[in-house]
């Protein structure tokens, strides 16, 4: 199975295709805002690096990314293909991720690019709840994507939270942020010829059936 890295702003529906891949081919999937998390709930050396920048929309210090990265892909799991979601997200990243590759002889696989627009972006992130035990993915104004009942996880019946940077002010400096620093390395993967763009649509299954098309091509 190719790998897959997604490139994409954030609220575009990484995590939600993510979770629609996995089910579908078996891919491991790493979200480097997930481990983050994990790391900022547990108070680990990282996480206390990582929250204050994380609660101000700001990117965590490469070296610290790279690290979590090298030892996650490292793992059985990721043997048969892997999903990176939201990683590489700046230059530094992106070189070190192949030099890693080419030390470790594995292939960079498709780089899907998610085109969605800052309007619509706003609106999924400010309406985003998820799991905090399973990490799940809902939204409360989606009839695809709310739960079956009201704040609730369908499969663990946790509580569900709505994530601190997904408030209107913070996302705005995320996708900013992305913007920035993460937008070039669009013309990096297409000039390697690996990258793919498909769109973000309203309904998640129409944006899944896109992804399953280029990366079975
Ligand atoms: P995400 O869940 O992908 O939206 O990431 C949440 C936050 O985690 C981002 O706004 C950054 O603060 C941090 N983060 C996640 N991945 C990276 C990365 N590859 N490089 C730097 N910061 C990251």
């Amino acid at each position: 199975m190719k790998n897959i890295i997604f490139l994409a702003p954030p609220a575009a529906g990484k995590g939600t295709l993510s979770e629609m891949l996995v089910e579908k081919y078996g891919y491991a999937h790493i979200s480097t805002g997930d481990l983050l998390r994990s790391e900022v709930a547990l108070k680990t050396p990282i996480g206390l690096e990582a929250e204050s920048l994380m609660k101000a929309g700001k990117y965590v210090p490469d070296e610290l990314i790279l690290k979590l990265i090298s030892n996650r892909i490292t793992n059985s799991d990721c043997q048969n293909g892997y999903i990176l979601d939201g990683f590489p997200r700046t230059k530094v990243q992106a070189l070190k991720y192949d030099e890693l590759l080419k030390d470790l002889g594995k292939d960079l696989g498709v780089v899907i690019y998610i085109d969605i627009d800052k309007d619509m972006a706003v609106k999924r992130a400010c309406s985003r709840i998820t799991c905090p035990k399973c990490g799940k993915i809902y939204n409360k104004y989606s009839s695809e994507m709310k739960p079956k009942v009201e704040g609730v996880c369908d499969d663990c019946k946790e509580a569900l939270t709505q994530r601190q940077d997904d408030n209107e002010e913070t996302f705005i400096k995320r996708f900013d942020e992305y913007m920035q620093k993460t937008m070039p390395l669009y013309d990096y993967y297409k000039e390697k010829g690996v990258l793919k763009t498909i769109k973000a649509y309203e309904s998640k299954f129409d944006t899944f059936k896109e992804a399953v098309k280029v990366i079975e091509e």
